[in-house]
This record gives C-alpha cells, structure tokens and sequence, in this order.
C-alpha cells in the first residue's frame, strides 16, 4: 500500500490521508475484509502524530467505509455497489456535517463493541453485565408468549398506553411495596429498559451547560448519555462507604446542580452499597440545596450477603427522589423493561416525553412480564438467581486470589454482578485490553466509568454472565494478558479514587 503525504500541500495531513484510503477502498486494492495499518504503526512509518491517522480513521469510519473494534483493528467494510458502479458527477453526502451536536457527543462506540464481543463464541466476557442465560424462567417466558398470541384478537400485539399497561403498573407498585415502598400505580411509568429513565431524565432536566453530579466511577451509558445531552458531568468520589457526602456538600454549594445520579446498592460498577448514614445525609442535602436525586437500582435485589437498607425513595419524605429499576437484571435484558417511580407531576412530564420518543414500552414485553408477575413465581426466581450468583461470585473471587496475578486488587461484592478490580501499578490500560481479547476474554475498562479518559488502572468483571466452567479459565486468560502487557515498556496508569478494594 502506497500513501505519500504532501506537507507543503493546503489539503489538511489527515484528508490528504483519508482521501488516499478512500481511493484504495474504491478501486479495491483495500478490499472489504482487510485490515488497516495500526494507527501508531502508520503514524510511525508515515512520520505522522497519532492523532492525525486517528482522524483519518474516524472519518473513513464516519462515511461507512471502516469499522473498529476492540481487539480486532479497523476493518475494510464491503463498498455499495450502487455508490461505487457509478459515477455521474455526484458523490454520497457527507452525512457527517448534517449531524447535530448532540450526534457528535454521542459518538461514543465502546457500548456497541463491548456489546459485540459478549456475542462472539470465542470470547469469554466478563464483559456484558447481563444476567446469565441458562436460568429458569426462560421456559416460563416461552409458555407464556405463546399462550398470548393465541388469545383473541391479538390484545397483546396492541397499543398499551405511554404510562404502560395498567396491570402491569399494578404489579409494579405492589413490587414496590414488597421492597419497601408505599407506592400507588400511578406513580409508576413503564419504560423500555431503564436505560430509558435515565435518557428521559437527561431530556426532561437538563438543558446544555447545566451541571449534573454523579459517583466517580459511575455507570457509563449515563455518563455518555449526560455528556450526550450537553451536560456538565462532575464526579463525586466514592469509598467503601458509597458517595462521599462531605465532598457532596461542597460540590453542590459550588455548582448549583439539576440533578443528583447515584447508584446507592450494589454500585456499577464498584459493587459498593451506601451506608444508612449516608443515605439519610444525602437526603438532607437534596432538600437543603434543592436538587433532584436519580436513584438507579437494577441490583438491589441481588444481595448475597449483608442486611438490606431502605432504598433513597423510601427515606424520602417529599418527593425530590427519582427511582429507576428493571426486570433486565432479573429475567432478560432483551425484553426490555424497566421503570420508574416519582412523584405524580413527574411522571406526567415523562410521559409527555416518551410519548415523543417511542409512544410505549413494547406491549408483548409488557404482557410477558405482568404475566410472570402474576404467576407468583417472581420471589422463588429471585432466590434462585440470588444463590446461582453467589456461587458464581465465589468462583470468580477464589480464582482471582489463586491466579496470583503480583499487584492485582480486587472487590468481594456482597450483592449486584461485578467484581472491581485495581490493576497492577503501571500495567499499559489499553495494551491489556486488546491483548486479553486476543487471548479471548473480555472485561470493561476503567476508563468507560470515569470522565476525562482517567480511570484506566481499573476494571470492571461481571460474573453472572459467564458460565460457571468459563469463569477460573477466563481468569487465567486475563492473567497471561496482564503479565505478557506488564512485559512490554507502557504507559503508567493512574490511582484515581479513594475505593480500597477489599481483598
Ligand atoms: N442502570 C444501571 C446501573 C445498569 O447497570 C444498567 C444495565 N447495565 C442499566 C441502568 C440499564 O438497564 P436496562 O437494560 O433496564 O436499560
């Protein structure tokens, strides 16, 4: 492959590159399928900054004609027959200067790959953050699909109002009542994945600019999804305490913010549960400092071990928290059901903003899950994920500490689905990454939980997903990954919160 850069030229060093590998792809002697350079190796032999093969590579990505992903490198996408077999004077737009700025905030790929990879049979994925796959109420869910589209008229392929099927409300607020909540169905909206009740929060608080607080580190899609909607995102540190509310207290003095993000049991992805203590002091600030609180709470009921603490809802004495679960965590991530409990004037909002979005939570999911709700088997599933997890927690925990990896730090999570860990001083973050998924396990860096790139000496392993026999062979991966990185001259990494992960 021939590439010669023109410096004297006006034509900017990454389009003169671009457009050469552009051309390439279009006459075929790049063909779909085949690999690019590595951008630090064509920098390299190019005598280019990094950067600057890095923007070609978007770019050609951008219009289609790449894709990347981690472990994998940038691939030569197939071309459109209908774009490359003609040629009358016009060329496909550049779709890219049509995008609005919040697109371009959301260019955010890490999700979509990482999501990929837990699919790829070769891979073992400590990765996916989902629940594991070969549980009961698989069969039940099956049964109970067929039994639907068989009743007359197809009522359950119909519209279901935006605030969601009123039985399946119903159901919803007596669950709330069973994790401590007096709550009545109309404080209850449904929403597609509780992913949605975060997006929705963004759509209905935040305008650009204004500042929103959450756990440092934090869930990544919110933090894509705040960055996303032009909010300020600013990190409040966490210890084993769960959020330093000492340093809640002067950051909400400082920046006045709309909204509070927090994740108070079983934190994604540190697996910390916030004190009591704490919680009710969270409270107070909310109220003294008027500013609305999220509560995310997919793992609340995962707990192993330790007791159970009252949810910030149900400490809540005035209506200032908002509160996100979902049967992702519990049944499957593809039926995408979630939802969200708040004061009546809130859900009002929501609704409205849904609406737009996507009218109602899809209607066969909804049925489903009333129906599995109805059958009274929700509690006996629970205990059975609550034991099936455990055991899969202790694999994992007891293969870490037999692997000896020298300097590897890790949590034992009493509840939720990932072990944190702290990787060995210096080990080079994004080396390891690629490096372990050549080796066929994959994990979350650090990184995608924290804002400004830091965070890189951590990662997060989920061990729900995984079958039982995979989880000590994906630890031995990992560990010839890290040692054969920790080899190599990298870059150090950083220590960045106060989590002193428990051994
Ligand atoms: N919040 C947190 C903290 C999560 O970990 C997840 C899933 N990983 C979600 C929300 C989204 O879940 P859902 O599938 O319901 O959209």
């Amino acid at each position: 492959m021939q590439l010669k850069i023109d410096r004297e030229s006006r034509v900017p060093i990454y389009l003169q590159l671009k457009n050469q590998l552009r051309s390439l792809i279009y006459s075929g002697e790049l063909s779909a399928g085949s690999q690019l350079p590595p951008e630090r190796k064509l920098a390299d032999s190019l005598g280019l900054n990094r950067t600057t093969v890095l923007t070609a590579y978007r770019e050609l990505k951008a219009d289609g004609l790449v894709d990347s992903h981690v472990g994998k490198g940038t691939v030569v996408l197939p071309v459109l027959s209908e774009v490359s077999d003609r040629y009358d004077g016009y060329e496909v737009p550049s779709f890219r200067q049509f995008f609005s700025q919040t697109a371009e905030r959301a260019n955010e790929p890490l999700l979509r790959d990482l999501l990929q990879m837990a699919n790829r049979k070769d891979i073992i994925s400590f990765s996916a953050g989902i629940s594991s796959m070969d549980n009961d109420p698989v069969e039940a869910l099956m049964g109970l699909e067929k039994e639907l589209l068989e009743q007359p008229e197809h009522f359950a392929l119909k519209h279901t109002p935006t605030e969601g099927l009123p039985s399946l409300r119903q159901n919803i607020a007596k669950l709330m009542r069973e994790r401590g909540t007096n709550v009545s169905p109309d404080e209850v909206l449904v929403l597609s994945g509780s992913q949605q009740g975060i997006a929705l929060s963004a759509e209905v608080f935040i305008d650009p600019g204004d500042v929103v607080l959450v756990e440092e580190p934090s869930f990544f899609s919110a933090l894509q999804i705040f960055n996303a909607a032009g909010a300020r995102v600013v990190g409040v540190p966490v210890d084993e305490n769960g959020m330093k509310v000492d340093v809640l207290e002067q950051l909400l003095k400082r920046h006045r913010p709309k909204l509070i993000y927090t994740m108070p049991t079983f934190q994604n992805p540190s697996g910390i549960t916030m004190s009591l203590e704490r919680r009710r002091r969270l409270l107070e600030l909310a109220y003294q400092e008027k500013v609305l609180i999220l509560e995310d709470d997919p793992y609340g009921e995962i707990r192993f071990e330790g007791p159970r603490l009252p949810s910030l809802l149900e400490l809540d004495a005035y209506g200032y928290v908002i509160y996100l679960s979902t049967f992702s965590k519990i049944l499957f991530p593809g039926i995408r059901i979630g939802w969200m409990v708040a004061h009546k004037q809130v859900i009002h909002q929501f609704t409205m903003q849904k609406q737009l979005c996507d009218l109602h939570a899809n209607s066969i999911s909804q049925w489903i899950v009333d129906r599995f709700l109805e059958s009274g088997s929700y509690a006996e599933h629970v205990e059975k994920l609550r034991k099936e997890y455990k055991e899969k927690r202790d694999i994992m925990v007891e293969a870490l500490m037999n692997s000896s990896i020298k300097g590897l730090e890790w949590t034992k999570p009493l509840g939720g689905f990932y072990v944190w860990c702290r990787l060995p001083e210096g080990t080079p973050h994004m080396a390891l990454l690629v490096n372990a998924a050549d080796r066929g396990v994959s994990y979350i860096p650090g990184t995608a939980f924290f804002t400004g790139g830091r965070g890189g000496g951590y990662m997060r392993l989920n061990y729900t997903y995984p079958d039982k026999k995979d989880i000590t062979t994906g630890i031995q991966r990992l560990k010839a990954a890290i040692e054969a990185v920790s080899r190599q001259p990298g870059k150090a990494t950083e220590g960045l919160t106060d989590i002193k992960p428990i051994v």
